[in-house]
Parts: structure tokens; sequence; C-alpha cells
């Protein structure tokens, strides 16, 4: 015998270093996920008000992985035509925080692996998030690039999500 004993649960020695406590503290899930959705919910709010304008215009709303997705009535003509002034052809989507709203559930199906990144670009930002967004794209006017394109928001969504086909 040895003489060395194994720690419960851990299959160390009693003579292993210790193990420094990490010194961040991470909150239980439910409350982390309260404070996510609370920090992109101005954000959300905005996007909310257009919710309520699709579905009271003949569109429609549900709930998808925590995601609000509306189409359809006044969103797909916000989308095409008011979004269209700046964006040649319009977006088939877009994301407001936990909102989603799109064209029509096709364009939410072809669009959802780069609006999931835009969700995550706005639970990072919270309330900045559409301020930094509209800046960046400002940047990327007055540099003489792509306001679309080359705004890091939209190559970080590109990069991770793939292109989007287009309707
Ligand atoms: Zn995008």
């Amino acid at each position: 015998m040895s003489g060395r004993q194994n720690v419960a649960g851990t299959g160390a020695g009693a003579d292993a270093p210790c193990k420094a406590l990490p010194l961040r503290y991470n909150a239980p899930m439910p409350i982390r996920r309260i404070a996510v959705y609370l920090w992109a919910g101005p954000t959300t709010c905005i996007g909310l008000v257009l919710v309520i304008l699709a579905i009271t215009s003949g569109g429609s709303a549900r709930v998808v992985d925590g995601v609000i997705e509306a189409e359809g009535g006044l969103v797909e003509i916000f989308l095409r035509r008011i979004v269209g002034l700046w964006l040649a052809g319009g977006a088939s989507a877009m994301t407001l925080g936990h909102v989603v709203i799109a064209r029509n559930r096709a364009c939410h199906d072809r669009t959802r692996a780069h609006e999931r990144v835009h969700v995550r670009q706005c639970q990072r930002w919270g309330p900045l998030f559409l301020p930094a967004y509209l800046a960046a794209s400002a940047a990327m006017f007055l540099m003489r690039k792509n306001a679309y394109r080359d705004n890091p928001f939209e190559r970080e969504a590109f990069s991770q999500a793939g292109p989007v086909s287009r309707d």
C-alpha cells in the first residue's frame, strides 16, 4: 500500500496540488437567462411593436427557441419598402433583441442561422446594439465601404452562419 487516498469524486491523490477556485461567479441558469432577456429588453421592445403590427395586419407570430418570430402583414411591406429605401431590394428578415421579423415563413427558415447570430449580438450589446450597429454602418459608409456587407456585425453573422440566399 502506498498510503495515498483518493479525493472523493476526483480520482486525484491526496497530495495533488489544490485547484484554485474560479474567481468568476456563475449565476444559476434561470437567473442568467432572465438577466440576458432584460439586458436585450429595450431592443426587444422595439421588435414587439413590429410583432403587434404584423399580427394586427394579417401576419402571424410564434416562439422558436426563445425568440419571437413574426412575419407577413405590414412587416412584409416594412422590410420590402421601408428598409428598401437604404438597402437595395429591402431585407428578408431583421433582428431586434429577441424578436426576428421576416417577410414570410420561408424567409425565417432561410435566414434563421444568420439572424440568431444577431440575437446573440443583441444579448452582448443590450440597449447599445442598435446605436452600435447604425454607427458601424455609418462608419463604413464614410470609409467608402459597403454600409451593410462591411458592417462588423454583418461580417460576424456571415462568417458564423454562411451566406444567405435571396428569394
Ligand atoms: Zn444580418
